[in-house]
């Protein structure tokens, strides 16, 4: 039954999730990481233990499973099209491509006309001083590649100095960047949807997210939006999908504005942290359905059994654990990583109410 195996490419804890939901419907996992004790090894039947970009290794991990898929966005683009060449990997490489870079993702949005944040490209001190004038002196400096929760970024929160923009381009190494406006939300929000080989799409109900330092801390369901925020939502979210040709669960934040209005932040080509609370209250989650789109299963409508809300445990939140043990209609999750790290994701719980 090797044959029947997918490899997931990541092995932290969305790795992790996506193989427990695929050993439930039955599909060995065989994950590639790096690192010898990651989340998902400690659960799939084999673990390469190399670089993302080891072509030897990707051609065992082709040969030995039926599909591959990954669980973050910056999987090196060659990789994706290594194994395009010699597999069949979901989601579409090009999604990877776009949402690796803040700019060309912005530009992408554009092109499927869902309204973003204003921003500026950021090459070097110059652009940004430019730019700081035109936003009026505030806004968020993220790099354009490899930032996430929170990391390479830099906000201005006040007129700024030459002597701070220094330091900020300086303390994003002069990598290119963007410079974002703030946007004074009224909340945060996020589309979780899945779309199989087939072009049918499902949603699932849209959570309300609560970010602090850049870090998600916690996504409540139902969020506290009308039924014409959420369409909206969703129909973006469609746009996204049918452009990219997409297959596989996808997640699109968006800030919804104090007069109703949507502005997408970002898009996520794997399975999210805002949608792990599918699991406690979907008898199809997040994961089941990311797995059914990628083997060519059938997707269904993830109806939702109860509003929850699902907090992640950051760093020494862990101590809340045995309080959280004894509680009732409490799910509780972790990730199996044993050292505890201050802003380290080591788990969340969903309370069902
Ligand atoms: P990001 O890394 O872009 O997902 O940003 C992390 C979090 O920072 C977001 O979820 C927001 O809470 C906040 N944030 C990011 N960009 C902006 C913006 N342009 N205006 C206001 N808040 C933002």
């Amino acid at each position: 039954m090797e044959n029947l195996a997918i490899g997931i490419i990541g092995g932290g804890q969305l790795g992790r999730m996506l193989a427990m939901a695929a050993s439930r419907l039955g599909f060995k996992v065989i994950v590639l990481d790096p690192m010898v004790d990651c989340p998902a090894a400690q659960l799939c039947s084999d673990h390469i233990v190399a670089d993302y970009d080891d072509e030897a290794a990707l051609e065992v991990l082709a040969q030995r499973t039926r599909i591959i898929t990954y669980e973050f966005e910056n999987v090196p683009v060659a990789t994706a099209h290594f194994l395009e060449a010699k597999t069949t990997i979901f989601p579409p490489s090009r999604a990877l491509e776009i949402s690796q870079d803040r700019l060309t993702e912005k530009q992408f949005f554009a092109r499927c006309s869902i309204p973003t944040v204003p921003y500026w490209q950021i090459d070097n001190k110059q652009d940004l001083h430019a730019a700081l004038m035109e936003s009026g002196g505030t806004g968020i400096l993220k790099t354009r590649r490899l930032g996430y929760d929170g990391k390479g970024q830099h906000w201005f929160n006040s007129a700024v100095s030459e002597v701070d923009m220094s330091k900020a381009m300086e303390a994003i190494n002069h990598a290119p960047a963007i410079l974002e406006g703030f946007i004074d939300f009224a909340c945060e929000i996020s589309v979780l949807a899945a779309r199989s080989q087939k072009g049918v799409v499902e949603y699932f109900d849209i959570p309300q997210n609560i970010h602090r330092e850049g870090i998600l801390r916690c996504s409540q369901v139902p969020a506290s939006i009308d039924d014409i925020i959420a369409d909206q939502a969703r129909d973006y979210t469609q746009r996204l999908l049918e452009a990219l040709d997409y297959v596989g669960v996808i997640a699109v934040e968006f800030f919804v504005t104090k007069d109703g209005g949507l502005i997408a932040n970002e898009f996520a080509p794997r399975v999210h942290n805002s949608g792990h609370w599918s699991e406690a209250v979907c008898c199809v989650s997040q994961f089941d359905q990311h797995i059914r789109a990628i083997t060519g299963l059938t997707l269904v409508r993830p109806q939702r059994h109860g509003d929850c809300v699902m907090e992640n445990l950051i760093g020494e939140d862990v101590a809340k654990l045995p309080e959280l043990l004894g509680q009732e209609n409490v799910l509780i999750h972790l990730y199996g990583k044993h050292e505890v790290r201050a802003g380290r994701k080591m788990g969340h719980f969903t309370r069902i109410f």
